[in-house]
This record gives structure tokens, C-alpha cells and sequence, in this order.
């Protein structure tokens, strides 16, 4: 039976970890210890490890792991990260060593030009790029690419689980009302989250259904959405990625 732990590192990050029986795969490990402290205080060996992208939040952690447990890791095909032994590409799908579920590789450049998401047994892991109610910022990619690739996301099953790579729910909650501050579906996800985190727990994972109705980096198409960019830019916008250059504009100044 697969359970999904939240390891937190540094100030927002969490690292995912999958654990079947006795075996645990680490996912974006930016930091070894916390991973370490996690195996060595369940009795875990470390089977594998996977990465979206190639920020140092991200596989930080990675070469000494891998050198340690000798496991097999992943990572995208287009980034250079050090310690990765299976490149993936778009479509590719592997078993993970260790938990036996199959993931397929999707490419989704924006962030970072070579990011990829992990998903499969009804499970996303996207890194940077699809956050709870946000979206990851434009370092090494274009609006257009962000569009596509969320799009890509947006896609898949309504009740697929989002795991993402930080805890930044209720900041993105905030902007997302400032989009859209009728939204109903908002103000009660708004509700349920505040709660989790006043008990301590992560916000993660939502949904991709919960996403598609809050989320405003996934409703730039909402005639809703679309008018506050317009406002916000003082000027008429055309067409979804317009709106979401204004949006995420918006977002970074907020
Ligand atoms: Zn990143």
C-alpha cells in the first residue's frame, strides 16, 4: 500500500516521499538530511529518487543520496543535473524502483526550459510549475510555453493528486482573490486550507479539479479572468496568453 509523506526543507519546500513496505522513493530531494532523517527514523531503504527540474531546491540533495543508497534516479532528459542516470523525455514511462507504480514523463518547459511532471496511479508530480492555486515563475521560459504546459496538466483526470514542490497555497489564495473576488469555489477552498495549515499540516496535495475551479493561472480563458487582467493592464487583452502574461505580471508585483 503506497503512502505519501510531506518531508518540509528549507523555508517552503517539500520533498515527497513515497513509501511501500520497507522501500521509499524521494521526489525534488533539494536537501539529503531531512530524507535521511525520514528513512533512518522509519527504518527505510532508498530505492530511487526522481526530479522535475534543475534547481538546486530541487536535487540539491540528489548526488549524495544516490552515492549512499546506490539507487537508481531520475530526472528530465533537457536539464543538466548532477548524479541523474535515467533521462526522461516526453511520453517516456518507467516503473519506479521501489513502489512499482508506472509514471509517464510530460514536458513542461516555463519555469525552467527543460521541466518535466511525473503522473500516473492517479498521482502528479509537477515541481514549479503547477502550484496550489499558482503557478511557478517565468526563469527560463515564455508565457506561451507556460500556457501549453499547463495546459498539458489541466488535462489530466479531475481527481488526480497534485504534489507540487512548496507550501505556497494561501499567499497564491490571497492573489487569486484579488482576480477573482467573487469566486465561491475560491473563498471555500480559502476556508479548508487556512484550517490545515492552522493545524500544522501541509495544504498539499489538492486536486486537479480543485484547481481548475480556483486556480486563476488555469482560468485565463474565464471571461471573469480575463477581465481583471484587462483592468489590471489598463488596456483590451487577446487571447489566453495575454492574459496570462498579465496575470503572472501581476502576481510577481503583488
Ligand atoms: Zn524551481
Amino acid at each position: 500500500m503506497l503512502a505519501i509523506h510531506a518531508v518540509p526543507a528549507f523555508k517552503d519546500n517539500y520533498i515527497w516521499m513515497l513509501v511501500d513496505g520497507r522501500e521509499a522513493v524521494a521526489v525534488d530531494p533539494g536537501d539529503d538530511a531531512p530524507v535521511e532523517d525520514f528513512l533512518a527514523a522509519r527504518g527505510l531503504n532508498l530505492a530511487s529518487v526522481l526530479a522535475t527540474h534543475h534547481h538546486a531546491d530541487h536535487v540539491g540533495g540528489l548526488p549524495a543520496l544516490a552515492r549512499r543508497w546506490k539507487c537508481p534516479t531520475f530526472g528530465p532528459a533537457r536539464e543538466v543535473a548532477a548524479a541523474l542516470d535515467r533521462r526522461l523525455t516526453e511520453g517516456e514511462r518507467f516503473t519506479v524502483p521501489g513502489v512499482g507504480i508506472e509514471l509517464a514523463t510530460i514536458d513542461i518547459p516555463g519555469h525552467t526550459a527543460g521541466h518535466i511532471a511525473l503522473t500516473g496511479a492517479g498521482l502528479l508530480f509537477c515541481g514549479d510549475t503547477l502550484f496550489a492555486c499558482g503557478c511557478g515563475r517565468l526563469f527560463e521560459g515564455t508565457p506561451a510555453q507556460m500556457v501549453d504546459s499547463l495546459g498539458k496538466l489541466a488535462r489530466l483526470p479531475a481527481e488526480t493528486r497534485v504534489y507540487c514542490g512548496h507550501e505556497y497555497t494561501m499567499a497564491n489564495i490571497r492573489f487569486a482573490e484579488a482576480v477573482e473576488p467573487g469566486n465561491a469555489e475560491l473563498a471555500s477552498r480559502k476556508v479548508r486550507d487556512e484550517a490545515k495549515r492552522a493545524r500544522g499540516e501541509p495544504t498539499l496535495p489538492s486536486t486537479i479539479g480543485e484547481e481548475l475551479v480556483t486556480n486563476p493561472f488555469l482560468r485565463c480563458g474565464e471571461p471573469e479572468v480575463a477581465a481583471a487582467a484587462a483592468r489590471h493592464a489598463g488596456r483590451a487583452l487577446s487571447g489566453t496568453v495575454e492574459v496570462f502574461a498579465e496575470i503572472r505580471a501581476w502576481k510577481n508585483a503583488f
